[in-house]
């Protein structure tokens, strides 16, 4: 605005200039109209400018004096370059001032731009936060329904990978399952759920004390030192661990597991406890699951597959030995004069000693080796890629072990043999009807010849 005005006040001192050249007199209102806004221009203008002004002013009353004393032309010629020189000098710096005028509202424009990009950006950015937002609570609520389709634990672990790598930032993530049996909780198995890791995995100094912890508390747990959070001293935390949350697995009353994650962000711990709660919930519903499908298949006295169970397993066993061109041995077995254990000592000790047992039967055997409850103290095991031979030798441990038992029932001591009956596949039969009914044989060979032995199908003896 300034500017503009000076603009103003040296057009005026053009204008009464050249007024001077036509001849207006030195009384003229132009004239006095021009002291006037040297004077506005003074206020206006900063000194430089003001005194160029004046010295315009002066030099035109000179001119007019000039003109009046009649020295001529010429002096009066030169002195209105002069005046017009000053005023040309004060244009030009009025022409500056207003480019840096313009410079500065083009700055003004840009900054405004600049705050109008980022405000754009941010909200570009806000726009990205939210999409993810959704997109991890849309997670949320999908992980549980791949989960809950799941009925075994691996399946499970497969879900939880899923639902987890991609979609959270942390470093190292673990699900710790406590033994499903057990009414005290026992660490049963470790899964490492982190991207490229091999499910099944072990544990740290500071995660054993983590699971202790949990298992007494059985509260979330957050640490995080950089916000000031840490761990309790008995974790003895390592340094290189800065952030982590442990949640207990819990439904309902039952204490499964926990579900410990490593360098975890503040923000993530929230979605991490939803994802635990829901996890906890499809890991008991599997716990239940598992212990039906066990009851339905076990026997509940010595805890041994039942019949029907066994019958196929050893149905498949057999598949598969023949598939492999592998051997297969049948063992049938029976506790000698159980009945008169059962008349002496009643039925009750009668039920803790056949228990017993099925204890030491299992005991002896290999973890591949599948065993079952043929009868009422009649017991049937498989021996898969055994042969004949190697079979006598495990069925003799089997009758040693028995036999070398002290079996202790309700203050009593009881001594107790077996007898046992052996066929295996393919040599004495392809069968499996025929491969029991020739152990099925050899047992009863054995009852005959005395108890406390082992008959093999085929011997001569
Ligand atoms: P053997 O040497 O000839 O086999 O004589 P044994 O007395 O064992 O005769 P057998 O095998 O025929 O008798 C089976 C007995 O086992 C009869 C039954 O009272 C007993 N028994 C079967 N199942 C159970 C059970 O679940 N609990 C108890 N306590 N006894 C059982
Ligand atoms: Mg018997
Ligand atoms: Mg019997």
């Amino acid at each position: 605005m300034r500017c503009l005005i000076s603009l103003i006040i040296i057009s005026a001192i053009f204008i009464a200039a050249l007024l001077n050249i036509v001849k207006v007199g030195a009384s003229s209102p132009v004239f006095n109209i021009v002291i006037i806004l040297a004077a506005v221009s003074a206020v206006f203008f900063s000194l430089y400018e003001a005194i160029l002004v004046v010295v315009v002013c002066m030099l035109m009353v000179v001119s007019f004096l000039f003109l009046g004393s009649g020295i001529g032309n010429v002096a009066q010629t030169i002195i209105f370059l002069m005046a017009v020189t000053c005023a040309g000098v004060a244009l030009k710096r009025i022409t500056a001032k207003l480019v840096n005028v313009k410079i500065k509202v083009l700055n003004v424009i840009k900054e405004e731009y600049r705050s109008f990009y980022h405000l754009d950006k941010r909200s570009e950015n806000e726009k990205l936060h939210l999409q993810k937002a959704v997109h991890d609570i849309s997670s949320l609520y999908e992980a549980p329904k791949k989960m809950i389709s799941s009925i075994t634990l691996e399946e499970l672990m497969g879900c939880m990978k899923k639902s987890i790598v991609g979609y959270f930032a942390f470093s190292k993530c673990k699900l710790i399952i406590f033994s499903f049996k057990e009414k005290e909780p026992r660490i049963d198995k470790v899964y490492n759920i982190s991207e490229g890791k091999d499910n099944h995995d072990s544990l740290s100094g500071y995660e054993e004390a983590l699971c202790s912890l949990m298992k007494d508390k059985k509260d979330p747990l957050i640490v995080d030192k950089a916000s000031n959070m840490p761990a309790p001293n008995e974790l003895k935390l390592p340094d290189s661990v800065e952030a982590f949350t442990a949640i207990p697995l819990i439904a309902g009353n039952r204490f499964n597991g926990v579900f410990a994650i490593e360098g975890v962000q503040l923000d993530d711990m929230v979605r991490f406890l939803i994802l635990g709660h829901q996890f906890a919930i499809v890991l008991e519903r599997i716990r239940l699951y598992t212990l039906v499908q066990e009851l339905a298949i076990t026997d509940g006295l010595t805890n041994v597959f039942v019949r029907g169970y066994f019958l196929k397993r050893l149905n498949e066993e057999i598949e598969r030995a023949s598939h492999f061109a592998t051997n297969l041995s049948f063992l049938m077995l029976d506790i000698d004069h159980f009945k008169e254990c059962n008349d002496k000592f009643g039925h009750l000790v009668g039920d803790v000693a056949l228990k017993r047992i099925a204890d030491i039967l299992k005991s002896n055997l290999r973890d591949i080796d599948i065993m079952g409850r043929y009868g009422g103290e009649e017991f049937a095991i498989m021996l898969p890629e055994t042969t004949k031979e190697d079979a006598f030798v495990a069925g003799e441990r089997l009758r040693e072990a028995v036999k070398g038992a002290d079996i202790n029932a309700y203050d009593e001591n009881i001594k107790l043999t077996i007898s046992m009956g052996i066929a295996t596949f393919p040599d004495d039969t392809n069968e499996l009807s025929q491969l029991i009914d020739r152990a099925d044989q050899m047992l009863y060979k054995a009852k005959e010849a005395g108890r406390n032995r082992v008959e093999v199908y085929g011997n001569k003896k």
